[in-house]
């Protein structure tokens, strides 16, 4: 009889060694990754830059209208004042009003414009922040708590390495050997014998087969999967 229970322990020994290595693994990946921290970051840069360029538009423009509001008070001191009196001359000087007044109103509406810009770029930048200070929140959390996670895995797989290594020390070597040749091909390379089928394939396995996995001292293997074949 091969040394069935240990070969059974081996292989829930290597699929839990396994599980937590391919979670050790995830959790590499994971920590550390700030990429969506990064990618909120330069976001907010962008439209930080947005609202800068829209207050100094508006700066630009704010001094533009009150450019022509001097001029346009300048033209109309001079047209009340009395002191002109010739009447082609007023009426120039009423067109330079009203055209500076047109000018000024077409400022005013480009204010306006970069104004309502630039309450929308602050609303998104104003957003963004706050979603970069809640992310950088779970972030932080997430980031412990993968740690944490590590380190227990971590410490579960030195546990499972040491039981592995009295489990083989316990095995003869040639049903460790065979274990791992199968193991290369099959993560779970055991499988118990049910009705003289294999458990794991399902496939039956001949009479003299079934007997010898029954009887044989050294390890059987399934005719169809090659799995080492155990008594039920
Ligand atoms: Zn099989």
């Amino acid at each position: 009889m091969p040394a069935s229970r240990e070969l059974l322990e081996l292989q829930e020994v290597d699929g839990d060694l396994a599980a937590r290595s391919a979670r050790l693994t995830e959790i590499d990946a994971l920590l550390g990754d700030d990429s969506a921290l990064r990618a909120l970051a330069r976001r907010l840069r962008r439209e930080q830059a947005e609202v800068d360029a829209g207050l100094s538009r508006q700066q630009e423009l704010d001094a533009a209208v009150a450019g022509f509001t001097e001029k346009v008070n300048a033209a109309e001191t001079k047209l009340y004042a009395g002191v002109i009196m010739n009447p082609r001359e007023l009426r120039d000087l009423q067109a330079d009003v009203e055209m500076l007044k047109r000018q000024r109103w077409t400022q005013e509406e480009a204010l306006l414009e970069t104004l309502v810009g630039l309450d929308l770029a602050r609303s998104s930048r104003d957003a963004s922040a706050q979603q970069l200070e809640t992310l950088k929140e779970s972030w932080k959390a997430e980031q412990k708590s993968l740690a944490a996670e590590q380190e227990r895995l971590r410490a579960e797989t030195a546990a499972l390495v040491e039981r592995r290594g009295g489990l083989v020390a316990r095995t003869p070597p040639p049903e460790t050997a065979l274990y791992e040749q199968v193991r290369k091909s099959r993560p779970q390379p055991v499988a118990r014998m049910h009705n003289s089928a294999c458990g794991a394939c399902k496939v039956g396995v001949p009479s003299r087969t079934a007997q010898e996995v029954r009887s044989s001292p050294s390890p059987t293997r399934c005719p169809n999967c090659g799995r080492i074949l155990l008594p039920e």
